[in-house]
Parts: C-alpha cells; sequence; structure tokens
C-alpha cells in the first residue's frame, strides 16, 4: 500500500514546496483523519482522510465485495475476450480494485475484490493459513484413498515445491470437499489429476470465515460486513 508522509503527499498534490508545508502545519491547518498534524514527517496512506484548509485533498473510502463468480467469467480488471468480474460490479466505482485470490475460468462461487492492498496480500499469504474450502465433482467415481494423498502433499515439479496438508472430505461418488491453504496455478485440477480424475465443477464455498451467501445469485454482489473484513488478519 502507499504509505508516505504527509509533507511529501501535501507537496505534490498542491504543487508547493515542503517549507510551504511546514507552515501549513505551524499554523494548524492540515488534518489527517480530523486530527490536527503535529510534525512533517506524520505517515499516511491512501486511505487517510487529508484535508487542508477545510479541503479535502485525499478521501477514500475502503471497499469490500463479495461476488458469486458465474463460469466463463473471468478472474481480471480487464480482458479483450471475456467478461471480467469486475464488469459485474455494475454501478461500482472500479478505480483500484483488485481480485483477492483468483478463481479459473471455469470455476464458480466466492471470488472476493477489493482496493486494500494489505488486506488481499494477508488473504493470499500461505503463512496466514487461510483456509479456502472447495466443492469438487470429478469425472470418475473418488473413493478415501485420496484422502491420505491430500493430507501428505504432493510434489509439483514445475514450482518445485510440495502441496501443504490439505483436507479432503468424500461426499458421494463424484464428489468431495477439498480444503486448501495456498493456491497454486490450478491446484485442485492437478490434484484429482493425479488419480487421473478430471475436475468437471469447482465451486468455492468459503474463504476462512467468510462464506458464499446460499441466496445470492450467480453473477450477483454484496459488501463484506464488518465483521468479515476484520476476520482477514
Ligand atoms: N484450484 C483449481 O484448479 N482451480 C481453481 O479455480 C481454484 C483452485
Amino acid at each position: 500500500s502507499k504509505r508516505g508522509r504527509i509533507d511529501t503527499f501535501v507537496a505534490k498534490r498542491l504543487q508547493i514546496p515542503k517549507k510551504m508545508v511546514r507552515n501549513l502545519i505551524a499554523s494548524k491547518q492540515l488534518f489527517i483523519d480530523g486530527h490536527q498534524v503535529l510534525t512533517a514527517d506524520t505517515q499516511i496512506d491512501e486511505f487517510s482522510l487529508v484535508e487542508c484548509q477545510g479541503n479535502v485533498l485525499q478521501q477514500r473510502q475502503r471497499a469490500y465485495w463479495m461476488l458469486n463468480k458465474p463460469k466463463g467469467v473471468v478472474s481480471a480488471t480487464v480482458d479483450e475476450q471475456h467478461v471480467t468480474a469486475l464488469d459485474l460490479l455494475k454501478g461500482i466505482d472500479h478505480d483500484l480494485l483488485h481480485i483477492a485470490g483468483r478463481l479459473d475460468l471455469n470455476s464458480t462461487g466466492l471470488l472476493l475484490i477489493t482496493n486494500d492492498a494489505k488486506w488481499s496480500q494477508r488473504l493470499m499469504a500461505p503463512e496466514s493459513k487461510v483456509i479456502k474450502r472447495y466443492l469438487v465433482t470429478l469425472a470418475n467415481p473418488i473413493d478415501d484413498t485420496y484422502i491420505a494423498a491430500f493430507e501428505q502433499g504432493m510434489w509439483f515439479e514445475y514450482e518445485g515445491i510440495t502441496t501443504q496438508p490439505a483436507k479432503l472430505t468424500v461426499l458421494s461418488t463424484h464428489q468431495a470437499l477439498v480444503e486448501l491453504k495456498e493456491g497454486k496455478y490450478h491446484q485442485i485440477k492437478r490434484m484429482f489429476g493425479r488419480f487421473q480424475n478430471p475436475v468437471i465443477a469447482l465451486h468455492r464455498e468459503s474463504v476462512g470465515a467468510i462464506c458464499l451467501d446460499d441466496d445470492l445469485d450467480q453473477g450477483k454482489f454484496r459488501a463484506l460486513s464488518i465483521s468479515e473484513i476484520n476476520s482477514i488478519y
């Protein structure tokens, strides 16, 4: 995220020398989030409200959305060929929005979209161990022998890594829940690929404590609640 000194920000924003910014501070004209600025090295970020002599110099609301991604929608902000996840956020200011954890083109379900880069970094960092849960439908029957293989981890030649322990819960002959703490490229498809068992549908149900609403239709979105936002840390 864009952290920096208040004097640097104001000098650039108002096209004035830093010396003049110090004068504004000394004459008690500069405020951050409603508090008077006392020193020129005070830190701000892109969400700090900055006011000078009653004028707003910066104001940006944090934005956090859940989208029920349909098949065929690409997890990107812009794309030549496909409808993008951001295209579906109708009537929303797209400024600086990005996708926190992509889904493949044909995957469906919970997609998180935000303008808070720190938040999405925390969400995706393998160290933060946020569990992503997927409902997976397979072409061929599955059995309990898969469970240990998912738990043990699989060697991914291309990345040169072994996957973190993943939890597989068999629901029926052709359906399972998979819980991952990471998100390597096509990870779930590749893991079932070891059993020559193609994934025919992949639906993300939850990311940590954030669960896709049952009544949120495909292609629809809503704002996250404060507790959902704060559940990622
Ligand atoms: N694993 C996949 O293979 N695809 C996804 O979209 C998510 C996880």
